[in-house]
């Protein structure tokens, strides 16, 4: 038998969740962010769920040859541009729109040779101060690309670096429409938070841009959960009891012996540990549940293993051993949830890291 931890992704959700950014955004056009290989979910396995998005945006070059493989013939947005020259011939080859966030893009642009003129998205930096044109430099690109056989249409996009705070996105917005407000082009303006939280974003996106909301993790945790955004686990982490232990008071558990017993209690030895890209810093307390039944984990995780306390499902009358369901997070067959933000949060983390770290020998499985 193999070790018996699995990732399930779930095509349902990614399904009702792609509904629920479109809900946020009825009047515009939807990229699917599948970048980091579709947040840890793998873009083959999430294509079916995600693909009746209008176009879907990534930013290996990789990615997008792969969604091209699956048969994807609609629109595809590299978000940072090409990184070398050589890398527009593959845009012109498959059709790939691109970002263009500095001048040295629009050289390569400029000494490029295609039949075909390329869709290009122009990047305004409007405070994030990450990537883009600086308000005052950004009128003078956009001449610069119309001016280049080499451009088909111009559409402006900005990123705002608070939409999930309480900063907001208005002082962003300003910036961006002082500057773009009578600039020709479609506009794309809206990660998920700002999808979610942030009417006046999307009310001027032809475009929104969402990826963690697909992917059904709330993008301002914990200010809201993903269940309170209407919003479905689309990655479960399970795995099984492979021992379990009985500890008497003073014992103490695991690496660094930072957990001890103050009584007699029983435990399991979960066959998960920070190999399989459960956090090591989820500490003592980090919710989890065994036989769909919400505990807690105990002491350090280990490389492969983490223990869990079996105390609240012996007062429920639960039985739990070996072989028990043990859930770390996504939600279970009879459809408890455990929010991977909840268990992000113990490690002081965000779920985006989480998924997007599952380990590559954590078996992966489709559920429709
Ligand atoms: C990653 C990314 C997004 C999606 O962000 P989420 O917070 O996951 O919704 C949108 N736009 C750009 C430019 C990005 O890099």
């Amino acid at each position: 038998m193999p070790r018996p931890i699995q990732a399930t992704i779930h095509t349902a959700a990614l399904r009702a969740n792609l509904q629920r950014a479109r809900q946020a955004a009825p009047e515009s056009r939807l990229w699917a962010v599948v970048k980091a290989n579709a947040y840890g979910h793998g873009i083959e396995r999430v294509y079916d769920g995600l693909r009746g998005a209008d176009g879907f945006a990534l930013l290996d070059l990789d990615e997008a040859e792969r969604l091209r493989a699956l048969g994807w013939r609609g629109p595809i947005l590299l978000l940072e541009g090409v990184f070398e020259p050589r890398d527009l011939e593959l845009c012109s080859r498959l059709g790939l729109w691109h970002t263009v966030h500095c001048d040295a893009q629009i050289d390569m642009l400029a000494a490029h040779k295609t039949h075909v003129p390329h869709r290009v998205f122009l990047k305004m930096n409007s405070g994030m101060n990450r990537l883009g044109f600086a308000p005052q430099r950004l009128r003078a690109a956009w001449n610069r690309l119309d001016a280049l056989p080499q451009v088909d249409e111009i559409s402006l996009m900005t990123h705002f670096s608070d939409a999930d705070g309480p900063r907001g996105i208005d002082a962003q917005l300003a910036v961006f429409q002082a500057v773009c407000a009578d600039l020709p082009g479609e506009r794309s303006l809206a990660n998920s938070a700002a999808t979610l939280r942030h009417p006046a974003a999307v009310a001027l996106s032809d475009w929104v841009r969402p990826g963690i909301a697909l992917y059904g993790s709330a993008p301002d945790h914990p200010l809201h959960d993903a269940a309170g955004w209407g919003l479905q686990p689309t990655m479960t982490l399970a795995t099984r009891l492979i021992a379990t232990q009985t500890l008497e008071a003073g014992d103490t558990l695991g690496y660094g012996s930072t957990f001890t017993a103050t009584q007699p209690m029983r435990i399991g030895i979960a066959a998960c540990g920070y190999a399989d890209g459960y956090p090591r810093l989820c500490g003592t307390g980090t919710p989890v549940l065994v036989e769909g039944r919400r505990t807690r984990t105990l002491g350090r995780v280990s490389m492969d293993m983490l223990a869990v306390d079996l105390t609240p499902l012996e007062q429920a009358g639960t039985a739990a051993g070996v072989g028990s369901a043990v859930t770390l997070w996504g939600r279970t067959a009879n459809g408890e949830v455990l929010g991977i933000d909840e268990v992000a949060a113990h490690a002081g983390t965000l779920g985006y890291e989480l998924m997007c770290a599952l380990a590559q020998r954590v078996p992966v499985v489709c559920e429709a």
